[in-house]
């Protein structure tokens, strides 16, 4: 992500990002931090291609985004959102959305990696076990999980997780951080969160405030010598 700004068309002129610098380091987790409204979730709508950057360029191994390959690149990028929507369908039915002529093996390995295994096991029908509006009533942890190997089927490059966890309880929190931590090294992952718990398994992290960088560095490093406000958060001061 290179000197990248973003405003939005709404007449008001302001930057929401303004020339944002960073790094994706490939195969790592990534961290972004930062108060609500800094432009977190306009930053992955750019890397997920839903946004064009108003100025500046983002590059993917040296090569610009742009109006040819954009739909190309859309293709290697998932994301898990904070709300995830599941289908009034089967388990099967709403994995399959992500990859059409996966196996049901397929589907297991997505499971197991996003640690959902074991509750889909345990259902009666397991995964033709309907779900949605009116069907099983899955907590808000099991959704989580069940986007998270929806995501995964996508087999992507990037990986986007904006705010997955914030609504969720600790065990939940770590099952899905555990998930993270064993994805790493197969795909690069971009996790965005305000709770230390979710950023603590980290490999960098970039804290961002009112739409600038304003710190970037290796997890450990910020932990012990925070020079922002935010990075002070890691060490536990606030959460
Ligand atoms: P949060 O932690 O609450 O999710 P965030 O860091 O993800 O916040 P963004 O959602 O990127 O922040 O929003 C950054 C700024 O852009 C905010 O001031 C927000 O009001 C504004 N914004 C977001 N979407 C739009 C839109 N569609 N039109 C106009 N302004 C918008
Ligand atoms: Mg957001």
């Amino acid at each position: 992500i290179r000197g990248v700004s973003f405003g939005y068309d709404d007449g008001s002129g302001k930057a929401v990002v303004s020339d944002i610098t960073f790094g994706l380091p490939a195969g790592k987790v990534t961290a972004l931090i930062g108060p609500s409204g800094s432009g977190k979730s306009t930053i992955a709508d750019m890397l997920l291609g839903l946004l064009e950057p108003t100025a500046g360029k983002i590059l993917v191994d040296g090569v610009e985004i742009d109006a040819g390959n954009r739909r190309r690149w859309r293709d290697q990028v998932a994301y898990v959102p904070q709300d995830v929507f599941l289908l009034h369908d089967t388990i099967a039915a709403n994995l399959r959305l992500a990859a059409p002529q996966a196996s049901d093996d397929d589907l297991w390995t997505a499971l197991r990696a996003a640690h959902a295994g074991d509750f889909v096991e345990r259902l009666d029908q397991r995964l033709e076990t309907v779900v949605g509006d009116r069907g099983v009533r899955l907590s808000g942890g099991e959704r989580q999980r069940i986007a998270l190997a929806r995501a995964l089927l996508r087999k992507p490059s990037l990986l986007i997780l904006d705010e997955a966890t914030s609504a969720l309880d600790w065990q939940n929190q770590s099952l899905i951080a555990r998930s993270i931590d064993g994805l790493r090294g197969a795909m690069t992952i971009l996790t965005i969160a305000h709770r230390p718990s979710m950023i603590a398994f980290a490999d960098w992290v970039v804290a961002m405030e009112d739409g600038r960088v304003v710190e970037v560095g290796q997890y450990q490093r910020l932990k012990a010598k925070p020079a922002s406000r935010l990075s002070r958060m890691l060490s536990g001061e606030q959460s």
